[in-house]
């Protein structure tokens, strides 16, 4: 079963908002960090512009976090802990430049409870059709960012943070030129 495209947007939302915490500085320490990343990933909806909201998304995104790389009986556990607590309650909905899709929580929710949802939901998608090799961590050994693979044979390793696959290359490329020179002397 392939992902749909509502549960492949919504997960690469949930593995932004994971990476805003995983490479370089922290990319969500204001209320306006949260303006541009929520303007970034197109959510829209009921805002309070808090400080309490702020705290309440980068609460969710080190719950996310931890689902992400979590086996498949943890990332059930987890999912559903998510929904409970938002009493999701799944309504099709049709806004912006979106068409039908599901929505657990009304557009009047706290934000984190619709973000919470939404990643809930993308999250079961993945736990129902089988396909939590697709959520996975970068390979390069001094980057924290998660991926989201979406490629056909499951090949990606790196993240599209911070150039890690152009890193790794030219480490590796150092590492075998060295290699040669050493066996050359
Ligand atoms: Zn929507
Ligand atoms: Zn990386």
């Amino acid at each position: 079963m392939a992902l749909g495209h509502d549960t492949v947007d919504s997960l690469g939302t949930v593995a932004a908002l994971i990476n805003t915490a995983a490479t370089g500085p922290d990319a969500l320490l204001t209320p306006a960090d949260l303006d541009v990343f929520l303007a970034r990933e197109r959510f829209s909806g009921s805002r309070t512009h808090t400080a309490a909201e702020l705290r309440a998304v980068r609460h969710l995104r080190t719950g996310l976090r931890q689902l992400w790389t979590a086996d498949e009986e943890r990332l059930a556990v987890g999912v559903n802990q998510l929904l409970r607590n938002a009493r999701a309650l799944p309504q099709v909905v049709r806004h912006d430049e979106w068409g039908w899709h599901l929505h657990c929580t009304s557009p009047a929710a706290p934000l984190e409870e619709r973000l919470a949802t939404e990643a809930a939901m993308a999250l079961a998608d993945v736990l129902r059709g089988g396909e939590l090799d697709r959520l996975g961590t970068c390979a390069a050994p001094d980057c924290a960012a998660v991926i989201l693979d979406l490629t056909r044979n499951r090949s990606k390793r790196y993240c599209d943070t911070g150039n890690c696959g152009n890193r790794e290359h030219v480490r590796s490329y150092r590492s075998r030129r060295a290699a040669t020179q050493k066996a050359a002397r």
